[in-house]
């Protein structure tokens, strides 16, 4: 029996973790952690004795002992939870991009010193994941990460001046958290997914490709030297990773149906328009750039997004704040978290100074 804490357990991610958890007998919820009162309701139905809304997640997790994280925190919220896993060596199922984004040589330290697994929830991770297992890293050409485009695929940067937060909650292929749902819109969500990549397969950032493909059908594709590319494909539901993450290495079944090739299935491909969506090549360069680069956009993105669904900020105006705030942080390498925290709260001072100037 596995023994699992769900942090996150109200949002999308954490509802459909408990789903795969319930089917599965060699599966157990052991902790729950969420933001949310709805919490409650969740853990006095299970009867799960450890459960926590808000407070610290460390806690939770030392009294829970859990075999296995489940990480589906939004935003950098999550770091506690992420190192507390990595740390100790307990398999980690992370679907909290954000804090491996935020602190990923913090986070890789922890994984060798507590030499446990790190096994991605995020689609194309996953994807990769299993698309890289076992072989030899100087075989790897290049990967590919997709993107589905989001809801303003195509549009031109004067199209999405009026758009409304619905209009940006409209994701074509995924149902997911607010959050991820806007950063999908602005490429944001590919930015930070690349930074993911380069962490957690220790790939340069130059051997990383983002395409677009609308249907989300094909997660990622990992390209070898001998001129071989595999890749992985599944219907656009985040019960397979998840499943896959909590059931590693087993495999077990899920109620998604294989797909159906024979049913006029076609694969688009295409470059990712990076003058409208500004946000993925500000990642890229925050990547490259290292240091504490990457937190800095990470902050910024949570503060603009924040704003944006708060009604406080137009959808360009996203880009406009974090590219300000990127520009304006120091980026030095935080050789602790401490220091880390410390660029965190610096990058989302200068978001908010940003955000002081660009508001309408
Ligand atoms: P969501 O907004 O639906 O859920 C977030 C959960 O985190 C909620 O339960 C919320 O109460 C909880 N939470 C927020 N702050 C917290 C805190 N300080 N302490 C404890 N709990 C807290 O978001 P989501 O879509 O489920 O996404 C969760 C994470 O998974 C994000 O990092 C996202 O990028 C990643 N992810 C999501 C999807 C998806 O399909 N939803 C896909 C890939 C990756
Ligand atoms: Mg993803």
């Amino acid at each position: 029996m596995k023994r699992i804490a769900v942090l996150g357990a109200t949002g999308s991610i954490g509802s459909q973790a408990l789903e795969i958890i319930d089917a599965n007998p060699e599966l157990d919820a052991c902790a729950l952690a969420s933001g949310s009162n709805e919490l409650d309701r969740l853990a006095s139905e299970r009867g799960i004795e450890h459960a926590q809304v808000g407070g610290d997640l460390v806690a939770l997790l030392d009294r829970a002992e859990p075999d296995v994280v489940l990480n589906a925190v939004v935003g950098f919220a999550g770091l506690p939870a992420t190192l507390w896993a990595l740390e100790r060596g307990v398999t980690l199922a992370l679907a909290n991009k954000e804090s491996l984004v935020a602190a990923g040589e913090l986070a890789l330290t922890a994984r060798e010193r507590g030499g446990g697994l790190l096994l991605p929830v995020d689609s194309e991770h996953s994807a990769l994941f299993q698309c890289l297992e076992a072989r030899a890293p100087e075989t790897v050409h290049s990967v590919v990460l997709t993107a589905s485009g989001g809801p303003f695929r195509g549009r031109t940067r004067e199209r999405l001046a009026d758009v409304t937060r619905a209009d940006a909650l409209a994701h074509p292929t995924w149902r997911m958290g607010p959050k991820i749902t806007v950063d999908s819109a602005t490429l944001a969500n590919k930015g930070l997914e690349l930074i993911e990549a380069h962490f957690l397969f220790g790939l340069p950032y130059e051997q990383i490709e983002v395409v677009v493909h609308p249907t989300s059908v094909v997660h990622a594709i990992a390209r070898f030297r001998d001129g071989a590319a595999l890749a992985h494909l599944g219907h656009p539901d985040m019960r397979v990773p998840i499943s896959f993450a909590l059931t590693y290495p087993e495999r077990a079944l899920t109620p998604v149906e294989p797909l159906d090739f024979a049913d006029g299935l076609t694969l688009e491909f295409e470059p990712p328009d990076l003058e409208t969506f500004p946000l993925l090549g500000l990642a890229r360069r925050a990547g490259e750039s290292g240091g504490t680069h990457p937190c800095a956009f990470n902050a910024a993105n949570e503060v603009a997004v924040a704003a944006f669904l708060a009604g406080r900020l137009p959808f360009l105006g996203i880009a406009g704040v974090v590219e300000e705030a990127l520009a304006a942080a120091g980026g030095a390498a935080a050789p602790d978290l401490d220091a880390l925290i410390e660029a965190d709260a610096e990058a989302r001072l200068l978001a908010e100074r940003a955000l002081g100037t660009l508001v309408t």
